[in-house]
């Protein structure tokens, strides 16, 4: 069973990269924590700009959806 996230825990990469993919909504806890925790803010602008990085997408497309 998964224990409830706290607001002091540090969320899970693969969250963080699920919320950057649009796949999956962080939680309000988690999102206070991202606020908060530079490590977590850290990771997240990672995947952000993993995600928005044009020679990592295959092509320059405007945003769908
Ligand atoms: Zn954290």
């Amino acid at each position: 069973m998964e224990r409830p996230f706290e607001k002091d825990d540090c969320i899970k990469m693969r969250r963080l990269f699920e919320a950057v993919a649009g796949t999956t909504r962080l939680e309000e806890p988690e999102q206070e924590h991202l606020h908060k925790c530079q490590l977590c803010r850290g990771v997240f602008l990672i995947f952000v700009n993993l995600y928005s990085n044009p020679s990592v997408a295959s092509s320059k497309k405007p945003t769908a959806a």
